[in-house]
């Protein structure tokens, strides 16, 4: 086929090229991407210890897929103070933690200083820990909620200690799609456009995609093409982050799941197509431990990381969204034939396991 061979000469493919390679049989994709990934690190899996942390589910918007907001279907609503925050921030420091990534719900009850505040307090009683905060769409919503700029916005998460952003709200580019999945959320354009000016103040960020619900295959080579192009323009995005979905406790009636040859053969075609973003991310609370461990002979470097507890997810019917001991998921690694490697939120090496 010719577009194994010009991956093998190291050439760009473009959408229906991509395309085809779901037709290929899933070993023959999953060794091609292997041997990129191979290129890249050999047999080293990134990891690093942090925890997830979602202060709110409050929110102003109501998208199809999500099972984490306060609605009728999960009419449990909470706002965390900034004690209850700080106190599992400190539990988590002592467990080792390096990073914390914290990703709310648009709650329009609470002020921007709430939001802020979270990052201010955190930054000031622990200086060295790594602050990953506030998507794109949470930009977006407080930057209209609050009457500012999306550089006011990112200047001021800047100023109170943000060190990255996360990837969420990307979820499928395709503006067809998008409003039918979560209309009335940050559209495309604007998702990039954000990352564009947070890579321009010479930070990082990653890029995620939420597939297998209504979307199609070209809907995600699309979405992987567009980050691609942003990515040649500012080398701002660290780690692309394919995020399977949960069917469980939504408004979307997708009931059925994407099978394992799907998810895998997504993640071999995201090392293949995203030949400038570093990393990619087999995000285990979605797809489940087993399936990211393979995910790792099929493109894979990185497995995020041990997370202790995650809420967004686990709503939606994510079965590994609690977390896991460290030694536990070093053991997994070592034992799937790969070499722990735990990482800063900067992918700098801190220990090889
Ligand atoms: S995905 Fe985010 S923005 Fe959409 S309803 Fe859920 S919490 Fe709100």
């Amino acid at each position: 086929m010719d577009v194994i061979e010009k991956v093998k000469r190291g050439e760009r493919i473009g959408l229906e090229e991509a395309l085809s390679l779901y037709e290929v049989d899933l070993f023959t994709l999953g060794e091609l991407a292997d041997s990129l990934r191979k290129k890249r690190y050999d047999r080293k899996s990134f990891f690093n210890i942090n925890r997830h942390i979602n202060p709110t589910n409050v929110c102003k918007d109501i998208c199809k897929f999500c099972a984490f907001s306060a609605n009728r279907k999960n009419p449990n609503p909470y706002t965390m103070s900034h004690e209850e925050i700080l106190d599992i921030v400190e539990t988590s420091v002592k467990r080792g933690a390096k990073e914390v990534h914290i990703v709310s719900a648009h709650n329009p009850e609470v002020t921007l200083e709430w939001y802020l505040g979270i990052f201010s307090k955190i930054k000031s009683r622990f200086p060295t820990l790594h602050i990953k905060a506030l998507t794109a769409a949470e930009i977006n919503f407080l930057a209209e909620h609050h009457r500012k700029s999306h550089d006011e916005i990112l200047d001021l998460m800047i100023e109170n200690g943000v060190d990255s952003m996360p990837g969420g709200g990307a979820e499928i580019f395709d503006e067809a799609i998008r409003r039918r999945i979560c209309k009335g959320k940050v559209e495309s354009d604007r998702w990039l456009a954000i990352h564009r000016k947070w890579h321009e103040r010479g930070r990082k960020s990653n890029a995620t995609m939420l597939f297998g619900h209504i979307e199609e295959r070209r809907h995600r080579i699309d979405h992987m093409l567009r980050l691609r192009k942003l990515q040649d323009e500012t080398g701002g995005f660290n780690a692309f982050i394919p995020l399977v979905y949960q069917k469980e406790n939504n408004y979307l009636n997708v009931t059925r799941f994407p099978s394992s040859q799907e998810i895998l053969k997504t993640m071999a075609i995201s090392r293949i197509v995203l030949d400038n973003i570093p990393h990619l991310k087999a995000y285990w609370v979605t797809s489940t431990i087993n399936l990211a461990l393979i995910a790792q002979h099929f493109g894979a470097d990185d497995l995020d990381g041990t997370i202790e507890k995650e809420s967004i997810n686990a709503a939606a019917g994510a079965k590994s969204a609690q977390g896991m001991a460290l030694e536990t998921f070093v053991a997994l690694i070592k034992n799937s034939g790969f070499v722990p490697v735990e990482r800063d939120s900067l992918y700098r090496e801190l220990k090889v396991w």
